[in-house]
């Protein structure tokens, strides 16, 4: 089933999309819950973690690589930042297409709520 995201990719929706590759976009979040809140998005639709099979090996690693960039990017790196899968219903989950969270540009609490 397509999502938001799909709509986003195919510029169906517009985003503010600050990278993308054949494999992956990241835009800012709509509602960023941080001064840096983006989303990083790959391109092929997988529904939830649960559904990542070794093949997606390195697209899911490459995930990380284009998070560290754009914290890089957004001047983040070294206050520092977190980076969050949400997964089904108790992980907070709205969106059933895997999206990378990366927050940061202020103090995050731990444990989350
Ligand atoms: P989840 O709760 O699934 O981990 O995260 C989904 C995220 O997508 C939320 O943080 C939400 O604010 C964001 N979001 C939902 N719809 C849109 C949209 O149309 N555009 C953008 N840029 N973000 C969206």
């Amino acid at each position: 089933m397509t999502t938001i995201f799909d709509k986003i990719v195919n510029r169906e929706i517009p985003a503010d999309i600050i990278f993308e590759d054949d494999d992956i976009i990241a835009f800012n979040d709509i509602n960023p819950q941080a001064p840096v809140h983006i989303l990083i998005v790959p391109k092929k639709r997988i529904k939830t973690l649960n559904d990542i099979s070794i093949e997606d090996e390195q697209l899911v690693g490459r995930m990380f690589i284009v998070a560290k960039f754009l914290a890089n990017k957004t001047n983040i790196s070294e206050s520092g930042y977190r980076t969050i899968f949400n997964c089904n219903d108790d992980g907070g989950q709205t969106v059933n297409h895997i999206h990378l969270h990366l927050l940061g540009g202020r103090p995050l609490n731990w444990p989350p709520g």
